[in-house]
């Protein structure tokens, strides 16, 4: 743990001792907590001779989906055929509308060893974020005009048709529909704006380590429930290893 960790660490406890009921600051100080045991974690692998070691090892500590995977009940499918005719219809009633491109952010900035690291790290928690997709998969008709745009020639039949043969056999129960077991079953260009773009905390905190020159690899761990579940170590060449829960 560094020294400015450290510090966190410390203020936080002094935060949340002078308020037992603040939330945030219990939640800090618990992230903080798994942090540290974390990085002590971290330091007890050998990562190669890097240019700083283990300090050169990018650190993120990322929540864990836990759920297990099931085949999709026909109700959550109906509800999600409903969501996307609903915005197919829209569409359709702004005819001359839907080539006009989404000017939304689509897509995480970075590099793409970055973004290889972010993905792995995703990978690693196995889609927390994705559990309140639920059967709208965040999607909605600037997403569907956006996706529609590339295909200019495409029916309104034909797009949804695309929806549904993306859909997985099987997917984490009560999760998004398209969250499957190697991840999103949709290709970037069909997902949700929010879905491209949104990074977790754990996350964000990883991308910002790799800004900050922490290149030589990463160590990342999911955690729930105030322990270390598992972790993936991803050396300087890009290979990676899992480790057991700690
Ligand atoms: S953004 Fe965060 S919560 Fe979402 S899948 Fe990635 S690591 Fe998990
Ligand atoms: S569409 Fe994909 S990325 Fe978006 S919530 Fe569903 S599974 Fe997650």
């Amino acid at each position: 743990m560094s020294k400015s960790e450290r510090l966190v660490y410390i203020e936080v406890l002094v935060m949340d001792g002078g308020n037992e009921r603040n939330g945030v600051a219990r939640h800090r100080a618990e992230v903080a907590r798994l942090r540290m045991r974390a990085e002590e974690w971290r330091q007890s692998i050998p990562f190669g001779a890097g240019r700083g070691g283990t300090d050169d090892v990018a650190l993120a500590v990322l929540p864990a989906n836990e759920r297990t995977t099931a085949q999709l009940p026909s109700g959550r499918r109906s509800s999600f055929v409903r969501h996307l005719s609903q915005l197919v219809d829209e569409i359709e009633q702004e005819d001359g509308e839907r080539r006009r491109p989404d000017r939304r952010k689509r897509a995480r900035a970075g590099t793409e060893d970055e973004n290889a690291m972010l993905g792995r790290a995703c990978a690693t928690c196995r889609g927390q974020c994705c559990l309140s997709g639920g059967e709208h998969a965040y999607l909605d008709s600037p997403d569907l005009r956006r996706f529609w745009s590339t295909r200019p020639s495409a029916t309104g039949a034909s797009i949804a048709d695309a929806y549904l043969e993306a859909l997985p056999g099987r997917s984490y129960s009560g999760s998004c529909v398209f969250h499957g077991i190697s991840g999103c079953a949709l290709p970037r260009e069909m997902r949700a704006e929010i879905c491209n773009a949104f990074l977790c905390d754990g996350a964000q905190g990883l991308r910002t380590e790799i800004q900050a020159g922490r290149t030589g690899g990463g160590f990342l761990v999911a955690a729930a429930g105030g322990e270390l579940l598992r972790a993936v170590v991803v050396d300087a060449g890009g290979a990676s290893r899992r480790l057991r829960k700690r």
